[in-house]
């Protein structure tokens, strides 16, 4: 049986205002609360596992112990067959460069190690996205979305963000990256995850 939220407000265990943004509107119809970890002073705790739900689950529990409060966290990135599931959970850490986050860099590294690899197309791949609630006492729920698809070369469109422009999902022709936002929401991994997490906790 899995636990549901009760009253109070939630914990979003992100320093990232849009995801925190996007999560409040989520949730603000089902009368839930939301506070973010920033504005908790909490720290962000470092990422040392090798799998989403890992992730997720160390930075939902190190906010609901510090806060008292039941908190939500998510972990995501694209996982890519003929790489043997890399970037994985170092999706963001491909798009590193000494000046900062740069995802036509990640992106073309992406199809640099593809080519290499000497797979042959399509490069079959999905985004993951796995959600983490976690309350005070230990407790925790765990929520995996995915989204199956296929990388692409070269980049098209320039809506969304990270690697959308690679990242043709089944049953399309456009890439994340061409695709209308609202209609990438209702079919990504994040919103796979997010239905989950709602009809086992919220709804
Ligand atoms: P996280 O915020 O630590 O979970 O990092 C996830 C990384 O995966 C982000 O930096 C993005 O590059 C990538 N990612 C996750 N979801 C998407 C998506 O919907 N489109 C493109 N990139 C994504």
């Amino acid at each position: 049986m899995t636990r549901r939220l009760s009253g109070g407000p939630l914990l979003v265990a992100t320093h990232n205002k849009g995801k925190l943004e996007e999560i409040a509107d989520l949730l603000r119809p089902y009368g839930i609360a939301t506070v973010g970890a920033a504005d908790r002073g909490l720290p962000e705790p470092e990422e040392t596992g090798t799998r989403f739900v890992e992730n997720a689950r160390i930075k939902a529990h190190a906010a609901a112990q510090a806060t008292g409060l039941p908190a939500l966290s998510d972990d995501s990135g694209i996982e890519i067959e003929a790489l043997d599931g890399a970037p994985g959970v170092y999706t963001a850490d491909w798009a590193e460069t000494e000046t900062g986050r740069d995802f036509v860099h990640a992106m073309t590294m992406t199809h640099e190690k593809l080519r290499a690899s000497g797979a042959p197309e399509p490069w079959t791949a999905r985004f993951c996205c796995t959600l983490v609630v976690a309350w005070p006492d230990g407790h925790d729920e765990v929520f995996p979305g995915q989204m199956p698809g296929r990388v692409v070369w070269p980049m098209r469109g320039d809506q969304g963000h990270g690697y959308d422009p690679i990242f043709v999902p089944d049953g399309y022709d456009v890439t994340f990256g061409e695709m209308d936002r609202w209609e990438k929401n209702r079919i990504s991994h994040r919103a796979d995850a997010f239905a989950k997490f709602i009809a086992g906790c919220v709804a």
